[in-house]
């Protein structure tokens, strides 16, 4: 049985081609696409194209644009039975996390991917990541999806998308997922891990989107010398909600009078203050380190291994559900779409 893809062109590297003429990238007409790759004839799968007007560079994304791309997705929904998005590779990870949370009862593939180099460049990595994207979005078994959650393909590896982060601006593996293991390794033949992927709790629920994000998130790196004025001034930013803390390994953090002290009293304002490490691996154990323990008893969360992105665009979503402090610390406390391993 065929399968319908649909593909989502937004913009980035992926999407240029060297002009034969002039020698100066322009960008590539995905709905040409069979043209430039006759060999996806072969794939078992009929492929249309949406691109999204005006294409941008990823470091323009806003939350406005995932929630566009929520609701293209949730408008083709019952026609396809799966999506590849192609994205720019700077906050592919960001707006991948993002669809992890807006796409609420997903039971579809949705396969993030772009490239390092340009798809009409002779030396691209683009033509095997969207060939072997579109072959995973199609992927099924006994006529069900193989891959139903927001994955992001790069490189021979597939990955859950909100695990990701991009780790290099020049390697052709761009992207990594320190804490949770590849969904499906590329070789010869696509190898899936199939205890590793989601499945739907229901699968024929309906496709429910999320349509609004909050704002009033703040993401602080802690260093050594970070300053009281500064740290105070940051945490008393006007409209500020949550604030995303990159700690020290396992989720330390000094354990200085003022610095305790300041953060206590974003949180008595009703600041969430949500704990991640600056490793790229492993995880926030508070319990651990006296340096930890002090955050978690002035009521810092703990956000265990996730990925900054996922920290950032979770709490994100959160927000902007608008629920009671309760009941968002508690959508906090627990992995959503498998974001972390609590
Ligand atoms: N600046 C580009 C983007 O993220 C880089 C890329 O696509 O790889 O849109």
């Amino acid at each position: 049985m065929r399968s319908s893809i649909l593909i989502i062109y937004t913009g980035g590297t992926i999407g240029m081609k060297t002009d034969a003429e002039t020698g100066v990238l322009v960008p590539f007409d995905f709905s040409g696409i069979y043209d430039e790759f006759p060999s996806l004839k072969r794939l078992n799968v009929d492929i249309d194209v949406r691109t999204l007007s005006p294409v941008i560079d990823s470091s323009n994304v806003a939350p406005s644009n995932w929630v566009e791309l929520a609701g293209i997705i949730r408008d083709n929904y019952a026609r396809y039975d799966g999506f590849v998005v192609l994205h720019g590779t700077d906050t592919m990870s960001y707006t991948a996390s993002a669809l992890s949370f807006l796409l609420e009862n997903l039971a579809k593939p949705v396969v993030f991917t772009g490239s390092q180099i340009p798809i009409g460049v002779l030396r691209t990595d683009g033509r095997e990541n969207l060939i072997t994207a579109i072959e995973i979005a199609g992927a099924r078994r006994d006529g069900r999806p193989l891959v139903p959650e927001v994955s992001l393909y790069f490189q021979n590896r597939l990955f859950r998308a909100n695990r990701t982060s991009k780790r290099s601006a020049e390697a052709l593996n761009a992207f990594v997922s320190y804490n949770y293991p590849p969904l499906a390794e590329v070789g010869v033949n696509i190898t899936y891990n199939l205890p590793a992927i989601l499945r739907p709790a229901e699968e024929a629920a309906e496709l429910r989107i999320a349509t609004r994000l909050g704002g009033g998130v703040e993401l602080i790196k802690l260093f050594p010398g970070l300053d009281e004025t500064i740290l105070r001034a940051m945490l008393s930013a006007p409209g500020l909600r949550a604030v995303v803390l990159e700690t020290y390994g396992a989720g330390n953090a000094p354990t200085s009078e003022w610095f305790i002290r300041t953060l206590q009293e974003a949180i008595d304002r009703g600041v969430i203050l949500l704990n991640i490490t600056q490793c790229g691996g492993g995880r926030v154990s508070m319990e651990l380190y006296e340096t930890g323990l002090r955050l978690q008893k002035c009521g810092v969360l703990s956000g265990y291994d996730m990925t900054t992105e996922a920290a950032v665009t979770k709490l994100m979503y959160v927000l902007g559900l608008e629920l009671s402090r309760d009941e968002t610390e508690e959508l906090l406390r627990r992995p959503l779409h498998g974001e972390f391993t609590d």
